[in-house]
């Protein structure tokens, strides 16, 4: 396992994490529990959860694990602005989070969700969450506040400028990172840490797909190999979080992990120009359309919609990836449906790839009624 400093905390963590959200349910807690022991005994040190993961087991399954776990490791668990928006509710969700992974301190705490600056200045406020989180740190309750963002480079560059929180979780891949390089230069530029969430893609680079995405990977490797090696190998990303649910995925993440071998600047460009050919009618995510009458996150509904136009994803595969999007991913917290959408026509004026939206969100709009 290779280990890389977080930022300027002087923690060393491993450069894979244990993302908590893919635990299998049907198992016990303490079968999922010796998954997270297996994770360390492997050299993974960072765990990552949240409250409501796994249906809400996420955080016990922890607990359970840390029972037993042998030597150091790092706790990683979140609460979004939203719906935490004072000092006191802040408070008492970080003891509720203690209480349940029965530790006595969590060493990076996330303010959650950040999908636009209303949500962090919301978190910044006097009397807000942030308030409450410096109370606990001063307590010694929390060692770092960070956070985890949906936005925009140069938003999130506002945020690590701004100098309250010391790292900062983002969805990076390596079919997203032409999109997302600026954030991630600003928050390294910056001295946080820097987390990649959904290296998969939100299973975008599932095993199954080698000859879409062979050009992703170098000899002998798969793609989903290559996805992970991207991150983990990355100067810029402190830690790579790989959802698990069974050792063999321990096992290969470790091994990948291992030798991983930067990508140089010529396999990057190969990429970066694949990326663009195979994604021409696809939402590059620029953010130019967020400017909805009707509150639609469209530039989330299109990055969800490329799994269509990129890997021709079927009807039931997309209305399955929507349970994951409004989960946890691209539409947690929307403020409307697809079928809100009153065809005005602002953001297709607006497109930088002159998508045609309206008739996208339509398709959309039918996915979310056949989820039901
Ligand atoms: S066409 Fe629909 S999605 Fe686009 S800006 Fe108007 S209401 Fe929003
Ligand atoms: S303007 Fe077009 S390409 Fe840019 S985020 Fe919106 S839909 Fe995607």
């Amino acid at each position: 396992m290779q280990y890389k400093e977080y930022g300027k905390t002087g923690k060393r963590v491993s450069c894979i994490g244990f993302g908590a959200m893919r635990f299998d349910t049907s198992k016990s807690l303490a079968e999922n529990a010796e998954l997270v022991r297996y994770a360390c005994s492997m050299g993974i040190n960072y765990f990552d959860t949240a409250p409501g993961y796994c249906a809400d087991q996420s955080e016990p399954i922890f607990g359970e694990a840390f029972k037993s776990m042998p030597g150091e490791f790092h706790v990683s668990t979140k609460a979004m602005p939203t719906s935490f928006d004072t000092a006191r509710k802040a408070k008492d969700q970080v003891r509720r989070s203690l209480d349940r992974l029965g530790v006595s301190k969590i060493h990076f705490y996330h303010i959650w969700c950040l999908r636009k600056m209303e949500h962090y200045e919301l978190a910044m406020r006097p009397g807000g969450q942030y308030e409450g989180l410096l109370e606990l740190q001063a307590e010694g309750l929390i060692d770092h506040i960070v956070c985890s963002s949906h936005m925009p480079g140069a938003e999130i560059k506002r945020i690590v400028e701004d100098g309250k929180v010391e790292g900062v979780l983002l969805g990076l891949n390596i079919l997203n990172f032409p999109y997302r390089w600026d954030g991630v230069k600003a928050a390294h530029g910056a001295g946080c840490g820097v987390v990649a969430m959904n290296p998969l893609g939100g299973g975008a680079i599932p095993p199954g797909h080698e000859k879409e995405l062979a050009f992703l990977a170098a000899d002998g490797e798969t793609p989903t190999e290559a996805a992970i090696r991207f991150l983990a190998a990355c100067p810029e990303v402190t830690v790579t979080l790989v959802g698990f649910t069974t050792p063999r995925q321990v096992d290969a993440a470790c091994r990948v992990a291992e030798g991983a071998r930067p990508f140089n600047e010529a396999d990057l460009d190969r990429i970066r120009r694949r990326v663009s050919e195979n994604m021409n009618a696809a939402c590059t995510g620029c953010g130019y359309c967020l400017d909805c009458p009707q509150n639609l996150p469209i530039p989330s509904y299109m990055q969800y919609y490329n799994e269509k136009q990129v890997f021709g994803r079927s009807d039931a595969e997309m209305i399955r990836q929507l349970d994951f999007q409004h989960n946890w991913g691209l539409l947690a917290g929307r403020k409307a449906g697809a079928a809100e959408c009153i065809e005005c026509g602002q953001c297709e004026e607006a497109c930088t790839q002159r998508l045609p939206i309206i008739e996208r969100l339509k398709e959309i709009a039918a996915w979310e009624n056949g989820r039901g």
